[in-house]
């Protein structure tokens, strides 16, 4: 079922409450990288062109609840405003009389943000009183912000109950992409999952076995994949308690007749750090007392290889400890590698993102989700109840 968007509903002269993610990174009060908030500048422009009066919502940071200063969006505020060129309101709060006030005042063609969602604990608690006063501020809820939809949030959920949502221009991307993958993949499909440990992505990797042609698995979690073959693997990180399941994957991945591929070849390290001793070793070489923090360069070549003819690529999760430049070759070799496909490229999780822009390929992606955590459920098939709440067509 298609969801409804912006672009299906008539906003002329009604109070759109947009939930938007400026969950921004600051440093002393200052934005350090206000990507998030240029991302939604579509979707303003269309509400704004179309004669919204534009109510935002975000959270940003863990205050747990309560007013913290140093988590207030007031700085997005300003920032807004310089990207939109023009007047961005800031309310102190985000319910009660002050933006009661505040959005009966706007006029179409006007913006006001909201203070920090999460200064509210209802916010998080999906408190019903807390919604219905969010929602008593406008006509209609635009979702924009994929990466808390798979929370069922008061200002994602709760408040759908009392206003009809639709989807903003990002979050219609974000659906438009994942589904391809969940429901209609192109063949060949390649899944490249990496990061720190197999447990965060259990479920993505079950569900990718029913569809993917190869899965690639790198990174940290490989060693635990690599330990359930029976080879040492050092001080490598890797979850004993997740042996059992390792083989289990694998013996699924043979009996569905997916190619899974591991690394051959691992960068070991005497000790976690940039500086630590380094060498390249084979798998079944790993020397005791040391750990695997990159996949080796045979790896990264097959690995490139399975990618070269992929027509639809999934990415999440590194293939080693790419902060450190010593260990960023394979998740290097990797991101060129998908950058170089033809194929249709999505790239989800947060350190994966930075991984690509630290690349700097980022204009090679087809798609860079906005949601780590969010666009893992999706990948595995779950329903996201903030999209759940969005209206169908
Ligand atoms: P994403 O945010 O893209 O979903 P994760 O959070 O799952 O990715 O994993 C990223 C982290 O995994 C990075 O901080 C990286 O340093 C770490 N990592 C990758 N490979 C290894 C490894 N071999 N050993 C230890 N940590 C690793
Ligand atoms: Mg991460």
């Amino acid at each position: 079922m298609e969801k409804a968007t912006i672009r299906d509903i008539d906003v002329a002269g009604k109070k759109v409450l947009v939930r938007v993610d400026y969950n921004v990174p600051m440093e002393n009060g200052a934005i350090t990288d206000d990507t998030r908030i240029r991302a939604t500048i579509p979707t303003l422009r269309h509400l704004l062109a179309n004669g919204a009066a534009v109510i935002l919502a975000s959270h940003l940071g863990r205050p747990k609840g309560a007013p913290v200063p140093e988590f207030s969006l007031a700085p997005a505020a300003k920032r807004l405003a310089e990207l939109l060129g023009q007047e961005v309101a800031f309310a102190s709060d985000c319910v009660g009389p002050v933006p009661e006030a505040m959005a009966r005042d706007l006029k179409p063609g006007q913006v006001l943000l909201l203070e920090n969602l999460r200064f509210h604990k209802e916010e998080e608690k999906n408190g019903p009183d807390f919604a219905r006063s969010l929602a008593a501020l406008a006509d209609v809820l635009v979702n924009d912000a994929f990466g808390v939809s798979h929370r069922a949030h008061a200002s994602v959920e709760g408040v759908t109950r009392y206003l009809p949502a639709v989807a903003g221009l990002l979050m219609e991307k974000e659906i438009d992409f994942l589904s391809r993958a969940v429901t209609s993949p192109a063949h060949p499909y390649v899944a490249i999952i990496g990061g720190a440990k197999v447990s965060d992505k259990i479920g993505v990797i079950s569900n990718l076995l029913t569809k993917v042609d190869t899965l690639i698995i790198g990174g940290g979690m490989a060693n635990t994949f690599i330990a359930a073959q029976g080879y040492a693997t050092g001080k490598s990180l890797v979850e004993e308690d997740k042996l059992e399941l390792a083989k289990s994957l694998l013996a699924d991945a043979k009996a569905r007749g997916v190619r899974l591929l591991l690394p051959g070849d691992v960068v070991v390290a005497d000790r976690f750090a940039a500086d630590a001793a380094a060498k390249v070793v084979s798998i079944d070489a790993i020397p005791e007392g040391w750990m695997a923090l990159d996949i080796g360069p045979a790896s990264s070549q097959t690995f490139a290889q399975a990618l070269a003819d992929a027509k639809l690529i999934v990415w999440n999760g590194p293939m080693g400890v790419f902060e450190m430049d010593a260990f960023a070759q394979g998740t290097e070799a990797v991101a060129k590698a998908v950058a170089a496909s033809a194929a249709t490229s999505i790239v989800g999780g947060g350190d994966s993102v930075a991984a690509i822009e630290k690349m700097g390929v980022q204009s090679k992606i087809s798609h860079i989700s906005t949601g780590g955590g969010a666009s893992l459920e999706f990948l595995e098939g779950k329903v996201l109840p903030g999209i759940a709440a969005i209206r169908d067509k």
